[in-house]
């Protein structure tokens, strides 16, 4: 089956997170598309109830087009760390509290971590994209990068749990990262880059 062309002018972003929301900007410059968050619309968050990121990423698309009358684009990712059997994962943004203390969150994870003293580090960022328009079409696709938690924390760009992953091939973290370059690698555009294959048409933005 062909995948719906995205045709439209205007894409609302389903995102209250001020980091995501200027990384999915920054992937679409050039493209032309009026992009406007549910911030932005005073739409609601739904309760992220799904047991998967692409679960998880439907239930917030659909619910800013239902809401917009817009098609949407919703983004759930987090962090899985192999010797915590995929842990924090979907729960990513819940382990940094309902203070969204990212500190906090990485604290725990390399607290879990050294408690299972078996010296494995690999991990993985995940970004499932959901595409929905409200007329209820729907394109989901699903985004990784592969690495290694690392402490102590480095750097001060990004967002989340950036300061302690350090993708493969890479000796700096995605916090130590320049934005651009973080771009071009992560879970996020890895996901875009499959997205805009199916929907976009052309694929450079130009
Ligand atoms: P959710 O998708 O809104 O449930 O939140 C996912 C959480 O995963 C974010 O709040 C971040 O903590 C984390 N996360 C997702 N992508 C990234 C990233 O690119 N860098 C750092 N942390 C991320």
């Amino acid at each position: 089956m062909t995948d719906r062309l995205f045709t439209e002018d205007t894409l609302v972003i389903a995102t209250h997170n001020a980091g995501k929301m200027r990384e999915i900007k920054a992937l679409f410059a050039g493209f032309g598309i009026n992009i406007l968050s549910a911030s932005e619309l005073g739409l609601d968050e739904p309760d992220e109830t799904d047991t998967s990121f692409i679960g998880n990423a439907l239930l917030k698309a659909r619910a800013a087009a239902m809401s917009a009358g817009q098609p949407a684009l919703a983004d759930d990712s987090g962090l899985c760390v192999t010797a915590l059997d995929g842990a924090p994962g979907i729960y990513s943004a819940r382990w940094a509290g309902p203070k969204r203390d990212f500190s906090l969150a990485m604290t725990a994870v390399e607290t879990a971590l050294a408690k299972t003293g078996n010296g494995d580090s690999g991990a993985e960022f995940v970004c499932a994209l959901a595409l929905v328009w409200p007329d209820g079409d729907e394109v989901c696709v699903e985004g990784r990068v592969k690495g290694q938690i690392t402490f102590p924390r480095r750097g001060k760009h990004g967002f989340g749990y950036d300061p302690i992953f350090q993708p493969d091939g890479y000796q700096i973290s995605f916090g130590e990262m320049d934005p651009d370059a973080k771009h071009a690698i992560s879970h996020r555009a890895d996901a875009f880059a499959q997205l805009l294959a199916r929907c976009f048409g052309n694929a450079d933005g130009g």
